[in-house]
This record gives structure tokens, C-alpha cells and sequence, in this order.
């Protein structure tokens, strides 16, 4: 773990801006620490030092000429390997796209780089983003730097262990059932799940495209507020992408919880919750409390079925969306005599042994005399989780639960068995399935000294509010920990 002599990704840019501090220094000390720390953690699936050099110089010629660079100026930042990145690798840490590089940058990249951030490399994660421990990557797992017998979650525990380790003091990650959140919260960093459609997914590799969106980890709900300012806003690139501009956060951070009604969710305070973790969300709650919110017990009943209709939805887009590698297109290509046998062959070498599961999954629940029993009333669950979000935003501004349900676990606790890393995101999958946004902000440690985070979620296109109620939760930890 890095201790508190790195600034935060605000800092940096506002002193690179400032022409205090050069993005090229600022870069050289990140990469010192990584060549130092990766050895161990293993964050990254490679590094963009060379192009990163560039940038950063390039940062400081534009200071220097009296230019401002932008909101997040010489700020290195680490983009999960879902994220295409022009002519540079993007694995998916899967062996199936060996060797392929994209053509173009996700809109996220180009915005992050219009905005004088700085690109120093690629991500680990559980392949094609399936997984909550990044133990299914195909180049080995991430470990968490609070403890390295420990996962550091997933599926973007590479982008969450980064910012842990002061790698970078900024991530993206991809969240389709959790997957900011949960590692978030297992390496003590802030994680933003934004509302469906406030990021555009043009160039995120695609996992599920009814639950993917875009988000950033970082050390401080300010760093994320204003990374989010930054990739939020219509693309038309991006079907489904809100026409709305970006929202105003950043300026709105301190305006607190005054007045503001808060649910507990009483179905995500139940079994299979660690006490330790109840504990953390209740002394948050009584913190927005003594912040001005009104606290109450909230109901969504739901949410109790929302892992078995994201298991059913999830793999049945991935089945769709993970046919176009058949060894034509992209990456590995396994040859036979036949194009289907080569098609086989290379989906056999190149698929690891959980994307292979939820393909098969996926293509189950879709099949003809199956699909109205599985997929359709998956379906007709989802809607009932909508409903159920809706009605308690009738009562309530915001909502509170935990993120996971216990902290970062050992290596191989759960991988023997999927159903039990399946209910790693109990908490935060109901999100994903209604569109809402949703932030893990870190909020103390467990039993076992590990971090926690506690989720605020909120109704769509209300990420101000909730980042307000999140900062009142960090500032609470700032003043426990001072
Ligand atoms: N852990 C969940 C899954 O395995 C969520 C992953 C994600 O959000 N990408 O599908």
C-alpha cells in the first residue's frame, strides 16, 4: 500500500495547470513506483510508457506556451485492457484476441486524453470482464495490494489495484453486474458505476450490452467526479448513448445531505452479509444522519431475484456478443481443414474455461422451446426490479447498502465453485439491471483490517446527489483516520 505523499489526481492536474509541477516528473515518479510495486500485484497487462513520455512532454510544451491542457492535465491514468487503445494491445485478458490491435480509441480514451490526462497502460481483469476476483484473466491474477494472499476483486481488480498501489492516481474500469464497484471496495479506492448511457461504450469491448457502462476508480470522490465530467456526455458513436451534456458534479460535491431522505435497503442487509460489513453500512447511515439526511429502512423486493436474472441476461448477450470471435476476424486463429473446425479449434485454444460456461449458459437460456422460461422471464424480472427502484425513489432521494458482501477474500475461496463468486454481487447487480447509477466510496475496514466500501445508489442521471452524499462519507473517514 502507498501511503498518503501522492497527490490525488485533482492535485496533480491542478498543479500541472499551474505549471507547479511538470506532467513528465509527474509521470517518472508513477512509473518509479510501478517498476517497483508490479513485480508483486501484477495491475497491469502492459505498460504505455513510451507513448505515456510523449504525452506528458507534450503536456509540458503546452503549459509552457501559456495553453491549458485541460481539467485533468498530466494526470496518469490506467485503462482496464477492455478499452481499445489505437494500434496498442487490447486483451481482454483472453488468449482468443492474441496479438490484436484496434484500429481506433474508445471514445473514453480520446476524451481522457482531450482532457490532458495522460494513458500509462493496461489493466488486468477476469477475461472478457466475467469474474469478481480476476483469477479467470488469462495471464494470472492481480493481487490486492492491502494483502497480496488476497484478490484484490473483479472483474477490474487490475484498474482497482492500480490506483491502491499509487500506480495511478486515476482508472477506468467497466461495470456490467458490479465489477467497478466490487474491487473497489475490496482495495479501498472510490468506484463509479454511471447511469446507462451517460458514458458512451463506443470502442468497450462488449461483455453484456443491455448492463455495460464505463466508470472511474480513484483515491477521492473528487478525482471521480471529475474523471466523470470528463467521459460523461452524448456520442454519436454510441446508439444508447443520453443526449445530455455532461452533468456538473465537481462544483456540487459540498453541497451535503441536508434534507436529503436515505433508505437502507433492507433486502441487501440480510443473510449472507458479513456482520462486519452490516456494521459499516449502519455507521454510514448514522453518519448521513448526523449530516442532516433522514434516514429509514427502504424496500425493494426484487433485488432478492437479481442475480438469477443477470445470469440469465448477462450470458445470453455475452453468447450473442462473443460469436464474432471465430478466428476470421480478430486475434488468435487456429487452423483445420474446415472453417468450421477452425472455428472450434480456435474458440477451444483461445476461450478460457468461465467465458466458455457462460457461452454455453447464455446459448441455453436462448434456445428455441427455452427461451420464454429463461430469458423472457429473466426479462419480466428485470422490469419488476425497475418498478421496485422506482417506487422507493418515491420516497427516497438516494439509497444505501453495501458493495460486497464481505472483504477481499483469499486466492481460490471462490473459484471452485461459481456460484458462490456469483453471489459476490448480490449488491450490486440490481443497478446494472435497472440503468441506475451507483458509487462504492470507501468507508473503514472490516474485522480482518481490510477495506470496505459501502454503495450509495441513485435514480438515473442523479450522480450529483449521490456524489454529494458520497463525499459526506468520505469526509466523515478523513476526520476518523486525521
Ligand atoms: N462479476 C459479475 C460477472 O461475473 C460482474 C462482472 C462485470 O461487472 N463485468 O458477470
Amino acid at each position: 500500500m502507498h501511503e498518503s505523499t501522492f497527490l490525488s489526481a485533482t492535485e496533480i492536474a491542478g498543479a500541472v495547470r499551474r505549471g507547479e509541477r511538470s506532467a513528465v516528473e509527474v509521470l517518472e515518479e508513477h512509473l518509479a513506483v510501478i517498476a517497483e510495486g508490479e513485480p508483486h500485484i501484477h495491475a497491469f497487462n502492459a505498460l504505455m510508457d513510451d507513448q505515456a513520455r510523449m504525452a506528458a512532454a507534450m503536456i509540458d510544451r503546452r503549459v509552457a506556451a501559456g495553453d491549458d491542457p485541460g481539467p485533468l492535465a498530466g494526470v496518469p491514468v490506467a485503462l482496464k485492457d477492455n478499452l481499445c487503445t489505437r494500434g496498442v494491445p487490447t486483451t481482454c485478458s483472453s488468449r482468443i484476441l492474441d496479438g490484436w490491435r484496434p484500429p481506433y480509441d474508445a471514445t473514453v480514451v480520446t476524451r481522457l486524453d482531450l482532457a490532458g490526462a495522460i494513458a500509462i497502460g493496461k489493466t488486468n481483469l477476469d477475461e472478457f470482464a466475467m469474474g469478481s476476483s480476476t483469477e479467470n484473466s488469462a495471464f494470472g491474477p492481480t493481487r490486492n495490494p492491502h494483502d497480496r494472499t488476497r484478490v484484490p476483486g473483479g472483474s477490474s481488480g487490475g484498474s482497482a489495484a492500480a490506483v491502491a498501489a499509487g500506480f495511478a492516481p486515476l482508472a477506468l474500469g467497466s461495470d456490467t453486474g458490479g465489477s467497478i464497484r466490487q474491487p473497489a471496495a475490496l482495495c479501498g479506492v472510490v468506484g463509479v458505476k454511471p447511469t446507462y448511457g451517460r458514458v458512451s461504450r463506443y470502442g468497450l469491448v462488449a461483455f453484456a450490452s443491455s448492463l455495460d457502462q464505463i466508470g472511474p476508480l480513484a483515491p477521492t470522490v473528487a478525482d471521480a467526479a471529475a474523471a466523470l465530467e470528463v467521459i460523461a456526455g452524448h456520442d454519436p458513436l454510441d446508439s444508447t448513448s443520453v443526449p445530455e451534456p455532461p452533468p456538473e458534479l465537481v462544483s456540487r460535491l459540498d453541497e451535503g445531505v441536508e434534507g436529503l431522505r436515505i433508505g437502507v435497503v433492507a433486502e441487501l442487509m440480510g443473510e449472507g452479509i458479513a456482520p462486519d460489513v452490516r456494521r459499516r453500512v449502519e455507521a454510514a447511515a448514522e453518519v448521513l444522519a448526523a449530516a442532516g439526511a433522514k434516514i429509514d429502512d427502504a424496500s425493494v423486493p426484487a433485488v432478492s431475484y437479481g442475480v438469477s436474472a443477470y445470469y440469465l441476461i448477462a450470458p445470453a448477450e455475452a453468447s450473442s456478443n462473443l460469436a464474432r470471435y471465430d478466428g476470421v476476424r480478430y486475434g488468435l486463429r487456429v487452423d483445420a481443414h474446415t472453417t468450421a473446425a477452425m472455428n472450434t479449434a480456435t474458440r477451444t485454444a483461445g476461450f478460457g474455461a468461465e467465458v466458455k460456461r457462460r457461452i454455453m449458459l447464455g446459448t441455453y437460456a436462448l434456445s428455441a422451446g427455452y427461451y420464454d422460461a429463461y430469458y423472457g422471464k429473466a426479462q419480466k424480472v428485470r422490469t419488476l426490479i425497475l418498478r421496485d427502484f422506482a417506487a422507493a425513489y418515491e420516497s427516497f432521494d438516494l439509497l444505501l447498502s453495501p458493495v460486497s458482501p464481505t472483504t477481499a477474500f483469499p486466492f481460490g475461496a471462490k473459484a471452485a465453485d461459481p456460484l458462490t463468486m456469483y453471489l459476490s454481487d448480490v449488491c450490486t447487480i440490481p443497478s446494472n439491471l435497472a440503468g441506475d447509477p451507483a458509487v462504492s466510496v470507501p468507508f473503514g475496514v472490516g474485522d480482518d483490517g481490510l477495506p470496505i466500501g459501502v454503495q450509495v445508489l441513485a435514480p438515473a442521471l442523479a450522480e450529483a446527489t449521490m456524489l454529494r452524499a458520497a463525499a459526506v462519507l468520505e469526509d466523515a473517514m478523513v476526520e476518523v483516520t486525521a
